[in-house]
């Protein structure tokens, strides 16, 4: 396991805009944990990997759409710590490959498609026939890692921080990342999620889904036209960043995540001399903006 970073690095930011403001800015670089299973992703198959091993089950068997994180980080840990695993894709199969499927082929993923109906239906076991598996070897992940195990693993981000903050902010899909944080902070500190999407009901969801107060967090969106979508700005934001920082971001969550934050700090959402950490939460194996 000495390939994985852990604890991951904590780093200022310091430049024009967090002196202007006075705001202490922290990145807490999960991005770093390793090359290929990074950031949240690990976080979240921790806990997952050692349940499937508690219960003998050696195949782990998960979702994704065709440009998932959670689909290559299941399958590179699958490669690396030697279990087998099965991605049930959503939507057709498309050749050539893309980039982040190929990967995860690559790594020995046995790749299912099925129609987006089957797929949110959640009517799998179907296919377990049809593919040839054996129900008793499969340990289920949902989507995104998004489960309390997933939520556990989470939690340790905030155990890592060894500085005092006011405010810890990541950029939220499922919001099981969000929901580890948030069980973990101390009365005095918040944490921010940034939606990466239009998603006017996501706080709701997140309480709902993980018990958690709304008061101890919430939700600011930037969703830069939806789900992977870019501007123009948005892709300057990222290269500005990394020439400032030499600290890549992605253009599908930590991007925005990190322009979100910027704008937050220059409308004042900070109050003056406040600690913030972000979460860089990976995701630069698949969507990397050209430098
Ligand atoms: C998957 C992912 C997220 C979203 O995490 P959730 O726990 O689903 O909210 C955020 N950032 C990156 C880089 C991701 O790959």
């Amino acid at each position: 396991m000495n390939e994985f970073l852990l604890p991951s690095p904590l780093q200022q930011i310091e430049n024009e805009l967090t002196r202007k403001f006075n705001i202490h800015l922290f990145i807490k670089r999960d991005d770093l944990i390793h090359p290929q299973i990074s950031g949240n992703k690990w976080r979240k198959l921790k806990y997952n990997i050692e349940q499937a091993r508690k219960e003998n089950k050696n195949t782990m068997l998960t979702f994704g759409g065709a440009y998932s994180n959670h689909i290559t980080a299941v399958a590179a840990a699958g490669k690396l710590l030697g279990f087998i695993t099965v991605g049930i894709i959503r939507g057709e199969e498309h050749a050539p490959l893309n980039k982040s499927l190929q990967f995860a082929k690559d790594c020995g993923m046995k790749l299912l498609y099925v129609d987006r109906e089957t797929y949110r239906n959640k009517n799998y076991e179907l296919q377990f026939t049809n593919y040839d598996l054996n129900k008793d070897d499969i340990y289920l992940l949902p989507e995104g890692g998004a489960n309390e195990l997933g939520v556990k693993g989470c939690k340790e981000i905030v155990d890592e921080i060894y500085i005092d903050f006011d405010f810890i902010c990541s950029a939220c899909g499922t919001g099981t990342t969000l929901a580890g944080i948030v069980q973990n902070l101390k009365p005095h500190q918040t944490a921010v999620g940034i939606a990466i999407l239009k998603h006017e009901t996501l706080a709701n969801e997140i309480v709902s889904k993980f018990g958690i107060q709304h008061s101890s967090f919430n939700i600011q969106h930037y969703p830069f036209g939806g789900y992977a979508k870019t501007t123009p700005e948005l892709i300057k934001f990222i290269k500005d960043f990394y020439d400032e920082q030499q600290i890549m971001l992605d253009y599908v969550y930590t991007g925005k995540m990190m322009y979100g934050i910027y704008d937050l700090i220059s409308k004042n959402y900070f109050p003056e001399n406040s600690t913030v950490v972000v979460v860089h939460t990976g995701g630069v194996v698949n969507a990397n903006v050209n430098l």
